[in-house]
């Protein structure tokens, strides 16, 4: 076959994020987490032994497990580490779909597939130090449940159909992801228990007890691909940024501090989404008073922050009620293009030692961490900063639930 299906998972993320830095916790028990510091939201293997279980409060943890190694999350050094793993991948494959912060999926050349996700899987650790799993199937369900068999720090590739259904018969037919409680137990009745039970059925059966999207599982057990590989994501109609400002406030330096704040931030979105904005909105609510509306547009739509920043400006201005303290502001970016089809040069200011500025606060930042380099303008929110419970507001973290 030319192409198959790949999965990447990291093992235990957080936990080995944490490792990756603290090279002491190896071999220790480890929990990260949640943003209040109260809940664990990733544990590592040893403390797993031990019966701490994600979601569970600490003091509950600290009972089964007095000696662990108690972190705090940090998303910020986590996406770091997780545009690692994409580079690595962009390298092996030319269609790699960000699944969420620590998963993958991608399309793997034809070739032996075994050995690529064993290659996969050792250049992650040696370039990030981070241990993952590869899984490589006919479809993505195929692929994600190989990666899932094999953790921890497994390279698996299932592609010839009688070693699938020997694989399939092993595992339960709720380790499909899309089939828990309520589904597993509509499928119980006929005798579908593994996964290998709930490729042999009939799809008729399945569709009627599942809907489509249970029998989209089901063709993907049967190796036909039914949800593709989207490295293009879907395009968006708007993009915004913004929040509580932490408190009412009528000062403008403070006002314009939030507003290029809320700015780096939105640039990171239309840089991840791959669109420039061709209009810009400014939205400011204010304590029990009236909203403030402003905005500007863009001959040719871009993300430039130089460019953006003078359109900001502008649409602050308009947003504005003097003697009124806000509450929120949104930062909101319309008629969006998509990057790759813009021409940059023709109406863009060629301004370029802004430019140069921008692209290389981008790399330090994508290397180091968010707001490593950010705009003075921000000075005046250093408390904001200084806290690293907003070194990654819970929206911007993307496809993954956390708490
Ligand atoms: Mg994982």
């Amino acid at each position: 076959m030319p192409f198959a299906v790949g999965h990447l998972d990291a093992d235990c993320f957080y936990v080995n994020a944490e490792r990756v830095r603290y090279r002491d916790l190896d071999g220790k028990p480890v929990a990260v987490l949640g943003n209040q510091g109260a809940c664990v939201i990733a544990k590592s293997y040893e403390m797993k032994r031990l019966g701490v279980k994600t979601g569970e409060p600490i003091w509950d943890a600290r009972k089964k497990c007095p000696d662990g190694v108690y972190v705090k999350r940090d998303f910020r050094w986590y996406e770091v580490l997780s545009r690692g793993m994409l580079d690595v991948l962009t390298a092996f494959s030319p269609r790699v779909e960000y699944y969420s912060i620590d998963e993958f999926f991608f399309a793997v050349p034809a070739g032996d597939f075994r050995t690529t996700a064993e290659a996969i899987r050792d250049r992650v650790w040696e370039t990030c130090r981070l241990p993952v799993t590869v899984g490589v199937g006919r479809t993505r369900t195929l692929a994600k449940l190989f990666a899932e068999a094999a953790k921890p720090f497994g390279a698996l590739a299932v592609t010839h159909p009688d070693e699938e259904a020997a694989m399939l018969a092993r595992l339960p037919v709720t380790e499909v992801s899309g089939i828990a409680g309520r589904r597993a137990a509509r499928l119980a009745p006929y005798g579908i228990r593994t996964c290998l039970d709930f490729r042999r059925a009939s799809g008729r059966l399945v569709r009627q007890l599942l809907t489509k999207t249970g029998e989209d599982l089901w063709a993907e057990l049967n190796g036909s691909p039914a949800q593709p590989i989207r490295a293009d994501r879907v395009p968006h109609q708007t993009v915004s940024r913004g929040g509580s400002l932490g408190g009412a406030t009528g000062d403008p330096a403070v006002l314009w501090a939030w507003c290029v704040r809320n700015l780096e931030r939105l640039i990171e979105e239309l840089e991840f989404h791959d669109v420039r904005a061709g209009r810009l909105t400014v939205w400011l609510s204010h304590k029990g008073g009236p909203t403030g509306v402003g905005d500007v547009s863009f001959d040719c739509p871009t993300d430039r922050f130089d460019t953006l920043l003078d359109g900001c400006r502008d649409a602050l201005r308009q947003a504005w009620v003097p003697g009124a303290a806000a509450t929120h502001m949104h930062l909101i970016a319309s008629k969006l293009g998509r990057s790759r089809f813009a021409a940059r040069s023709l109406f863009e200011r060629a301004d370029d030692r802004a430019h140069r500025a921008d692209v290389l606060k981008r790399q330090v930042n994508r290397r180091v961490g968010r707001f490593a380099v950010r705009s003075g303008a921000t000075l005046p929110l250093k408390a904001v900063y200084d806290d690293p419970s907003n070194g990654h507001d819970i929206c911007d973290v993307r496809g993954k639930v956390c708490f």
